[in-house]
């Protein structure tokens, strides 16, 4: 296996940028009583004169501890969505380098790979939606920079095992992003177990879904500390503002209460796996480590529509790879799910 040869892999462009220093790049204590006249601030306080501490130390501190990482594994953004850019932006040369993606999968993969004009080398994953890592062995070339998998995954809701996903390393060298934005509800183990033993990996997670925190957008990136000084240099400086900060802080000190809502969405999730298999429009539930469900239905667009009439939104997962004929259904609170239910049973009709 292949160390990390940073001049291989982050693009030469962004290797000889410095990184611009904003006014309060030099203060450790961004609380202290100094006084702040570097900025061009309006100085009268009211919670939010001041700009951002742009390194987030009070809030990585935190999420160091809590994911046990060290603060300088990690780097966060206006969610994953940036996240996922500013690997892009720096890793992926335009037109020259290319990336994998294992459909079907999250469509932002695609979206950011078009916008930054990188190829796209696409591999399936089985019918288990399970890697096939001969066909993506086969399908590695020199010019592959990223590998995207995302684990749970999304659209399917499995996990991946962890030891697959290493085993990419064995025969490839370029970087491997595991986005595992839906890994709190998962009993599997995540990627941040093997973080320091694979200097190629990283890994994307947010407060979007377990954390119940979608509206303030806080995406978060944890990798070896080399990769992410790189992602620093080129993040805008002040990319995660205020009112995200504070909230986050106090989101991740009660987590005694969201463990109490994971369990719950998840015995939700049992539960409603169970009812859908029993309906006869439903031919098939798929196994989910995640806070949804995808189900094979009869017809996709009438079951869709029937439900969007009796004023439920589910999404139709239809036109991707491997999913003809699916519904994507997130886990609502135990009433939206009964209320779904005895819906759905009244469509069974
Ligand atoms: C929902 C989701 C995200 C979260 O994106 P944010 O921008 O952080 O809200 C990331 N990856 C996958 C696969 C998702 O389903």
């Amino acid at each position: 296996m292949k160390g990390l040869d940073l001049k291989k892999l982050v693009r030469p462009l962004v290797l000889k940028i410095a990184p611009y220093r904003s006014a309060r790049d030099d203060f450790e204590d961004f609380e202290a009583q100094n006084i702040f006249l570097d900025a061009n601030e309006n100085p009268f306080e009211n919670g939010y004169n001041r700009y951002p501490d742009p390194q987030q130390r009070k809030l990585k501190r935190k999420l160091a501890e809590i994911k046990s990482v060290n603060a300088d594994q990690i780097l966060l953004g206006n969610g994953s969505d940036e996240v996922l850019d500013l690997i892009f932006r720096a890793f992926c040369e335009p037109s020259q380098d290319e990336v994998m993606l294992l459909p079907p999968t999250y469509g932002m993969y695609e979206v950011l790979a078009k916008l930054n004009d990188i190829s796209i080398q696409e591999v399936s994953l089985n019918e288990e939606f399970q890697l096939d890592i001969k066909a993506i062995k086969a399908r590695v070339s020199t010019k592959t920079k990223i590998i995207f998998v995302c684990s749970p995954n999304n659209p399917s809701g499995n996990a991946l095992p962890l030891k697959e996903i290493e085993s990419l390393f064995d025969f490839f060298d370029g970087l491997v992003v595991l986005d595992e934005a839906y890994v709190d509800f998962s009993e599997q183990e995540g990627g941040l177990s093997v973080l320091n033993k694979f200097p190629r990996l990283i890994v994307c997670q947010t407060l979007s879904k377990a954390y119940g925190l979608a509206g303030i957008r806080l995406g978060m990136c944890f990798a070896n500390a080399a990769i992410i000084s790189v992602l620093n240099t080129i993040k805008p400086p002040y990319n995660i503002n205020v009112l995200t900060q504070s909230v986050a802080f106090d989101g991740l000190e009660d987590t005694p209460a969201i463990e109490q809502q994971i369990q719950l969405i998840v015995s939700e999730r049992i539960r409603m796996a169970t009812a859908f298999s029993t309906l006869k429009f439903v031919i098939k539930v798929f196994k989910s480590d995640a806070n949804f469900l995808l189900i094979k239905v009869d017809d996709a667009n009438k079951r869709y529509d029937a439900l969007v009439k009796q004023g439920v939104v589910v999404r139709n997962r239809s036109m991707l790879h491997n999913c003809e004929s699916t519904l994507r259904i997130t886990i609502g609170t135990p009433e939206e799910n009964n209320k779904l239910m005895s819906i759905c049973k009244n469509l069974d009709q």
